[in-house]
């Protein structure tokens, strides 16, 4: 087993990793910036390194001083949680060429899925389904982006091969839209991404967000832990997931898992990952694979018993899983609440000091957070501040736990999107389950 792994991260990520490593008793070095010396995991590491300044390019992306902090420290490998360095390929391969292990796939990996086109050629070549379109960059060739555009039927998406999040993407409803949104896409893309490929796929007016979480050896073998559904999303952002995605024929999920497992194993894929897809009308289209843990993670970490973040230790340390396919069982249902420091109406950031937190408790409900009374969440960072998961023998049980555990979570001092969670969680519509990736904006809009 590793026996010192350096976190590269910070909040709530950063505390669930130090919390693996010492079950499988790890040693741990905590990096943090100027602005984060009182996180929680920094206090509970067995050393701590400061990194650089609050700003997240001098601290949390400063590769040279993470690998000095490696170096200093003596670690054997390097867990970089999920944002920041985690899907950064150049990060993993200057790890693991100055001697220390990465905690995540290759970067030969990471390079294959960050390229959209290039992901989806793997999925294709697995069976894998993905969006009717060019599958491969669009070309100079007017007639055959027009041609092609008229046979898969508008609305169609040009999106950049290197984009991110929700970035570099273009909707185009009519063929005398075509070619200039093609052509502002890939201007669009040079600048943002450094490269102008774009590629194009079928508009999907009103899928849903299911995504299906794998774990691979890197020697071969591979495993798939279900699905989750994270159709809930403001900007393209996350709010509420759950596990098993609902109301999805069972042959329909088997089948498409079946073949994730598959491009797992033909690219003998290391660590933790997920395929994305949109769901309509009862089909997967994929559209693309990230690298590392989630931040939804513990949705199926609660239906299948499986420690995602022990597995990655595992794997790194070169072991092989600890599970076979055929010992994964769903069991019951889970929901997770993203809390964020945020005004509840604007969304605007409200970082500042928590006078109190009281987290709930009892039966099925877990939080993964890093706060604590007399905390003070700096401006600088992503706002997720706690995470709230229940679980139940079913649907309705996770959604009647959540609803008391959201009652009873406290967070004082600062404003928070509390309140719009307990308003999802009566909702009618998602309590039938399987609203689509509009819903809640215009939900909003309705507010
Ligand atoms: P990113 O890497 O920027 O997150 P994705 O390919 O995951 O890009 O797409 C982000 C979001 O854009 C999706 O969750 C979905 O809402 C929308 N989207 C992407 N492709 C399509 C498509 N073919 N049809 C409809 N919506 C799409």
């Amino acid at each position: 087993m590793l026996d010192k792994v350096l976190i590269a991260n910070r909040g709530e990520i950063a505390l669930r990793v130090l919390r693996a490593c010492k079950e499988l008793d790890i040693k741990t070095v905590a990096v943090h910036s100027v602005a984060d010396k009182d996180l929680m995991h920094v206090r509970l590491s067995d050393e701590s390194v400061c990194i650089g300044p609050a700003s997240p390019t001098d601290s949390y992306l400063n590769i040279p001083s993470i690998i000095s902090a490696m170096e200093v420290t003596d670690a054997d490998a390097v867990h970089p949680g999920y944002g920041f360095l985690a899907e950064n390929a150049d990060f993993a391969e200057q790890v693991e060429n100055s001697g220390f292990t990465f905690i995540g796939p290759t970067a030969e990996t990471i390079r294959l899925m960050g390229d959209k086109v290039s992901a989806i050629k793997v999925m294709l070549a697995a069976g894998v389904p993905t969006v009717p379109g060019s599958n491969g960059p669009l070309d100079d060739n007017k007639d055959r982006t027009l041609a092609l555009a008229k046979e898969i039927r508008y609305p169609v998406i040009i999106k950049a091969a290197a984009g991110g999040g929700g970035r570099g993407m273009r909707v185009v409803h009519t063929e005398a839209a075509l070619l200039k949104a093609v052509y502002v896409t890939q201007a669009e893309a040079k600048s943002f991404f450094g490269s102008g490929v774009v590629y194009l796929e079928k508009f999907l007016e009103n899928p849903r967000h299911v995504e299906i979480q794998v774990i691979g050896d890197g020697q071969g073998n591979a495993i798939h832990l279900g699905d989750r559904d994270c159709s809930l999303q403001r900007r393209h952002q996350k709010v509420l997931e759950e596990a098993p995605a609902p109301g999805i024929p069972d042959e329909i999920r088997e089948q498409v898992a079946a073949t994730c497992v598959k491009a797992c194993k033909n690219m003998k894929y290391r660590g933790a990952g997920t395929l994305e897809f949109l769901y309509q009308d009862e089909q997967f289209f994929f559209i693309e694979m990230n690298t590392r843990v989630q931040v939804e993670h513990p949705v199926t970490e609660m239906v299948t018993g499986v420690d995602i973040v022990k597995e990655q230790l595992r794997i790194a340390s070169g072991k092989p899983l600890s599970i076979s396919q055929e010992e994964v069982v769903i069991s019951g249902h889970a929901i997770e609440c993203r809390i964020n420091a945020e005004d509840p109406a604007t969304f605007l950031p409200c970082p500042g000091k928590v006078k109190m937190f009281h987290a709930p408790g009892g039966p099925g409900v877990r939080v993964d957070s890093h706060l604590y009374s007399g905390y003070t969440v700096p401006p600088y960072y992503d706002s997720l501040i706690a995470k709230l998961i229940t679980h139940g023998k079913n649907r309705s049980q996770a959604l009647v736990r959540m609803k008391i555990a959201l009652d009873e979570l406290l967070i004082d001092g600062i404003r928070s999107n509390i309140p719009l969670h307990r308003e999802l969680v009566r909702d009618a519509e998602f309590q039938h389950g399987g609203v689509n990736i509009h819903y809640l904006e215009h939900k909003l809009a309705r507010h």
